[in-house]
């Protein structure tokens, strides 16, 4: 399978989900050790691109996050601290 045809299903599965947006994030990053890491795992891992990097530093648009878990686990330094947003708010998939 092509990356453009993978692009699209992802895209395609997105458009399935809506997000109820806390004003407080759930996903924490250190900056500090951010600052320091070369290989930037959390730009590549997630599905819903929340990470971006932004004049060399790791912005989180957590409002997009699906809740798979997958940068926490992935961050080899432990510098994403996650927890699942407060009840009500987050990601509310559809099944339609
Ligand atoms: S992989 Fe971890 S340490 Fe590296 S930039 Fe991303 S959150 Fe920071
Ligand atoms: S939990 Fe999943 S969707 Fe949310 S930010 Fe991490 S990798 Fe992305």
């Amino acid at each position: 399978m092509n990356d453009k045809l993978n692009k699209r299903i992802i895209e395609d599965k997105l458009s399935h989900v809506k997000y109820k947006s806390d004003k407080n994030s759930h996903i924490i990053v250190d900056e500090m050790v951010c600052e320091k890491c070369t290989t930037k795992e959390c730009l590549y891992v997630c599905p819903a691109r929340v990470y971006s990097e932004v004049d060399g530093k790791i912005k989180v648009e957590y409002e997009n996050c699906l809740e798979c878990g997958v940068c926490k686990i992935s961050c080899p330094k432990g510098a994403i601290t996650w927890s699942y947003p407060e009840s009500g708010y987050g990601v509310v998939y559809k099944y339609s």
